[in-house]
Formats: structure tokens, C-alpha cells, sequence
């Protein structure tokens, strides 16, 4: 590494001037130091966007089982009034399902 010797990282944004810190790595030919490392920047980013992502997941799923939650309150509602026809069980049983479904994660 001696020919990193009194070299400075070279990364700069387009509005800002250059980094400077000492160089601790050569990649295609311009010198980086730690942070500035393009293939260390690059894994750190993938990292971020994977997290991200995961983090949209499970609001997703949050937000699909708090439905899920409200609506099977008023489909508990339904059930429970009195004058609820006696023959509505395939209409109760598709709304369970479609609840069902929702708080899996499949709608
Ligand atoms: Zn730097």
C-alpha cells in the first residue's frame, strides 16, 4: 500500500469540493479513502434499498391486518344483530374469507 502514500481520496458530489481524507484504496484508477470507497458505497446502498424494502413489507402487511381487524369487528357486528337473516351463512362465510385473505397478506 506504499503507493497510497500521501494520496487523498478524490470523491467529490458535483456541488461540493473534494473529500481530501487520506486514501486507503485505488479503484479505476482514482484514490478513496474508507467512506468513499465505490464498491463499499455501492454495498452499503444495496444494504439501505433492502432495507427499505423489507421495511415497506411490513408496513404493508401491518396496514392489510389492521384492516383486516376493523373489518371483521363489523362483520361481528353483522352477526351479532338480531334480526340478521338466518340463512345468510355462505355471505358471512365469503366475508371471512375476503377478511381471512386480507390478513394473510393476500389481497
Ligand atoms: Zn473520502
Amino acid at each position: 500500500m506504499s503507493d497510497l502514500k500521501g494520496k487523498t481520496c478524490q470523491f467529490a458530489r458535483p456541488w461540493g469540493p473534494r473529500c481530501g481524507k487520506p486514501a486507503k484504496t485505488e479503484h479505476e484508477g482514482k484514490f478513496y479513502c474508507g467512506i468513499h470507497n465505490p464498491v463499499k458505497r455501492a454495498a452499503r446502498q444495496a444494504e439501505g434499498r433492502v432495507k427499505l424494502a423489507l421495511k415497506r413489507e411490513d408496513l404493508r402487511i401491518r396496514k392489510a391486518r389492521k384492516e383486516a381487524g376493523e373489518e371483521a369487528l363489523e362483520l361481528l357486528k353483522l352477526i351479532k344483530m338480531q334480526d340478521f337473516p338466518a340463512n345468510s351463512l355462505s355471505y358471512l362465510q365469503s366475508k371471512a374469507q375476503i377478511i381471512l385473505a386480507k390478513a394473510e397478506g393476500k389481497s
